[in-house]
């Protein structure tokens, strides 16, 4: 179902409380930011709130505080940041929620962070006293933390059934546009490549994509499990045993689908500069740590033929080169494709990065977990709170 979006609504001079993710990585002791990634990605909502004559109230977590007030953990740097950024005052507020911060009102074209979510402990318990106090603040209320839609919590779930309406922001927008694009009505052919360390991480998702994609290409780590359930030599790669009987119905329900690889890197011990080899069957004391020449030959033909690619998870041990040479190969692949690409989880977008295609992907997704229960045909309870745009158009 769509949601509405924050485009879809009147926001003059309302009160737009925004659910940003500004949960970015700090130095030790928390005094400077070392990426502003998170906090550029919501820019664009939050200029549009203010040229819309809204007054914004933003409100994120940042870290683990477990629900303990922690210096290390304040979004202050963040509110520098985003003053700069936006080249107007920030407001740091001196908490999320209590009379103090019921009292500061921000006017139109003024922008409010609350003090981070996870001081209380109600945040992510989605406490309905919490959830109440947050919704007072404001008229109308905007999810633009994509990240966090998968998790029920006051301020992604909680608050907004006491809001009259509720909306994705743009970054939101983009994120589910992208993915549903991808998942529910790709352009076909629509090739899957699915890489990492764990069957077990991604057993939702291979069982959904399934149903979806014309090629499901395995490597990675996980390969393995599936190499063991067919009953082929894996040495002392990383296996999942418990895994195996569920590799092997996977690959029954996948049947032609499901690609393996055709060949690996081999090493007797993962260390860097260890000595390797390339290998079609992997010997009884050899490790596999990424996927052969003749792999991504033939995963690249795959992907070259493809107008839909979802990419989630290295082919190797990416971290230690030259065991990136597959997953950085397999990057290029999916950039010069020319198909539409979507592509989740953290390494990826580093493989992607030092391949130097980023501008060559479609949507890279902001959202590690969120993105991977998504791919997995799950509802994301941050979204499925918001407002049905069906809901919006059937007002009188
Ligand atoms: P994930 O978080 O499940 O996407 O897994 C990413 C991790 O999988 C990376 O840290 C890789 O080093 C690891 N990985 C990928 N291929 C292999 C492999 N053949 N052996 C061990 N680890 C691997």
């Amino acid at each position: 179902m769509a949601k509405l979006s924050i485009k879809d609504l009147d926001l003059k001079n309302k009160t737009v409380f925004i659910r940003v993710d500004f949960n970015v990585p700090l130095s030790e002791g928390g005094r400077e930011i070392t990426s502003d990634k998170r906090i550029r990605a919501s820019l664009p909502t939050i200029q549009y709130a203010l040229e819309h004559s809204a007054a914004v109230i933003l409100a994120s977590h940042l870290g683990r505080p477990k629900g303990k007030r922690r210096q290390d953990m304040s979004l202050a740097p963040v509110a520098v940041r985003l003053s700069e950024l936006l080249g107007r005052p920030v407001r740091l507020a001196p908490d999320s929620v209590g009379p103090e911060v019921a009292a500061i009102r921000p006017k139109p074209g003024e922008v409010l962070l609350l003090e981070n979510l996870r001081f209380h402990s109600e945040e992510e318990a989605n406490d309905p006293d919490f959830s109440r106090q947050l919704a007072s603040l404001a008229d109308v209320y905007v999810n633009d933390a994509f990240g966090s839609a998968h998790r029920a919590h006051a301020s992604t779930v909680g608050m907004v059934s006491q809001l009259p309406i509720a909306a994705a922001g743009l970054l939101m927008d983009k994120e589910l546009e992208w993915l549903s694009r991808a998942v529910k009505n790709p352009e076909r052919p629509c090739v899957a490549l699915l890489g990492g360390a764990k069957v077990s991480d991604k057993i939702e998702i291979i069982e959904n994509l399934i149903h979806v994609v014309d090629e499901l290409l395995i490597g990675g780590a996980m390969a393995y499990t599936f190499l063991r359930a067919k009953n082929e030599p894996t040495g002392r790669s990383l296996v999942e045993p418990e895994k195996i009987d569920l590799a092997r119905q996977l690959l029954e329900k996948a049947g032609e689908k499901l690609k393996l690889p055709l060949d690996h890197v081999a090493v007797r011990e993962i260390k860097p500069g260890a000595p390797h080899e390339v290998v079609s069957r992997i010997g009884p004391d050899q490790i596999g740590v990424d996927i052969g020449p003749k792999t991504v030959e033939a995963y690249s033909a795959l992907l070259s033929a493809a107008k839909t690619i979802i990419w989630n998870g290295p082919m190797g041990i990416f971290e230690m080169p030259p065991f990136d040479a597959g997953t950085v190969a397999l990057a290029k692949a999916v950039a010069d494709s020319g198909a539409v690409s979507v592509v989740g989880g953290g390494d990826s977008e580093k493989a992607i990065k030092s391949a130097g295609v980023s501008d060559k992907i479609t949507h890279v997704s902001t959202g590690g977990g969120a993105s991977l229960e998504f791919l997995a045909g799950f509802e994301l309870p941050g979204v499925a709170a918001l407002t049905d745009k069906a809901a919006k158009i059937a007002e009188p």
